[in-house]
């Protein structure tokens, strides 16, 4: 069996539905899993901010516009009476419960019910959408299996035991349909993955049912070797190890939910990723294959404070570098990058939570200096340390400036931290030197 993740632009218009519907009706039993439409995790979220702020009207305004928006929808999706009826009668008792929640007190609880509506209503509005066509289809609420455990990672032994039981209850079905991103967290609330956790969703359950292959269907051709958004000239890249994928989720790549690949890189399941606008393309295919040697892929990761730890008594001692760890420690914020002198080290963050407090604590015994607003841009491919082209990333370092590099902490990745007002530059530089001039 295999499982598809259709994305938020896949079932954000009628005509892509449309494109969803062909590319699911070959006949063979699968798991589909999806995400909301496009816009109303965002919107959502924006009405949880301002029932949070306190702020009733806007919340109610809101409110309404997003419901209009779904009702314009319906209409031109189903066009069958009862369907359209009954399916408009289970989105107004999910606005009905928005309204209802403007007047409670504001919680976290009640903002991931809040946001969890999205999912439920796209995969509401698909299955009665099948139906209209005349295809089979069976919902299973995600609610029912997907679960967290205390530290929110998913509870792999529940999911599987839950997620058969469900299926069980309807063992002819042919296409099943599931809410990716919402699942239960170890108390039984409603909670979610973090945003794009509708990938996460997909891979869970093809790790819990040993799926033949799952598949991420998206807007673009597969995951591409530098950020289309900002640079041209990129290309989809055909094959990637877990790895590979794993690093470029993490650091940048939009295309996929950082933990993606996690869940089935044990068991070796195959990941695919698939436009539905273009579905003959090959797209990405993630594996366990090694893939070959050389820079695949480049992606930026924003929003990186760098911090300048300088001390004369770093000079010669031991124990420096563990005194600053344990800083990092205490405020539980996790550093990326590292680069070390003789009298200084440099480390990046991604989390400023507890900035204000990490730098007091590190003025206790250095001068500290703070850089924010940076970018980590990233290069990754199998063993590229040690690759005869890799020589092509230093001729940049002509025209751009670089803050920080890390080369060889392993042997898949090199990081480079730059001002985000240079990323752009540097990215379509790197295309420049290491793609395109390459193939000229
Ligand atoms: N709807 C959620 C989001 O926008 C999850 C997803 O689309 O993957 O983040
Ligand atoms: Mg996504």
């Amino acid at each position: 069996m295999k499982v598809l993740k259709f994305g938020g632009t896949s079932v954000g218009s009628v005509k892509n539905m449309a494109n969803v519907k062909n590319i699911i009706h070959d006949g063979s039993k699968k798991v589909i899993v999806l995400s909301a439409m496009s816009g109303t995790t965002n919107a959502l979220l924006s009405i949880a901010e301002s029932i949070t702020n306190k702020n009733t009207n806007e919340a109610t305004e809101k409110i309404n516009t997003l419901h209009d928006t779904y009702f314009t929808v319906i209409d031109e999706l189903l066009v069958h009476d009862h369907l359209n009826k009954q399916t408009k009668d289970y989105i107004s008792s999910v606005f009905n419960l928005l309204t209802t929640h403007t007047h409670k007190a504001p919680s976290a609880l009640l903002n991931n019910e809040i946001v969890a509506q999205g999912e439920l209503m796209s995969t509401y509005m698909f299955n009665a959408y099948l139906k209209q066509e005349g295809i089979d289809s069976t919902l299973l609420p995600a609610l029912d299996f997907m679960r967290i455990n205390k530290v929110k990672e998913p509870d792999m032994e529940s999911i599987k035991r839950n997620l058969k039981e469900v299926m069980d209850r309807v063992p002819e079905a042919t296409i099943y349909i599931t809410q990716g991103f919402i699942c239960l967290d170890d108390k039984g609330n409603i909670s979610n993955l973090q945003r794009g956790g509708s990938d996460y969703t997909a891979t869970i359950i093809g790790a819990a049912i040993k799926a033949e292959e799952v598949q991420i269907w998206t807007d673009i051709d597969g995951m591409h070797n530098n950020d289309p958004r900002y640079v041209n000239n990129t290309n989809p890249i055909s094959d990637l190890c877990y790895d590979e994928a794993a690093e470029l989720a993490y650091f940048g790549a939009k295309i996929l939910h950082p933990q993606t690949v996690l869940p089935v890189r044990e068991d070796h399941i195959p990941v695919r990723l698939k436009n539905t606008m273009n579905p003959e393309c090959y797209g990405t295919r993630i594996t366990s294959d090694a893939t070959e040697n050389g820079i695949k892929a480049i992606a930026a990761k924003d929003g990186i404070t760098a911090i300048k730890i300088k001390s004369g008594r770093m000079l010669l001692a031991h124990g420096f570098l563990k005194k600053i760890f344990e800083i990092f420690e205490t405020y539980e914020t996790s550093i990326d990058m590292i680069t070390t002198s003789e009298v200084a080290v440099s480390v990046t963050i991604d989390d400023e939570k507890n900035l204000d407090k990490i730098i007091a604590a590190l003025e206790a015994f250095a001068t500290i200096e703070v850089d924010k607003n940076q970018s980590i841009i990233c290069l990754v491919g199998h063993a590229i340390v040690n690759h005869d082209e890799t020589y092509k990333l230093f001729q940049i370092l002509k025209d751009v400036k670089i803050r920080m590099i890390s080369y060889g902490g392993s042997k898949n990745n090199i990081s480079l931290l730059v001002d985000s007002k240079n990323k752009i530059e540097t990215l379509q530089k790197l295309n420049d030197y290491i793609f395109e001039l390459a193939h000229q």
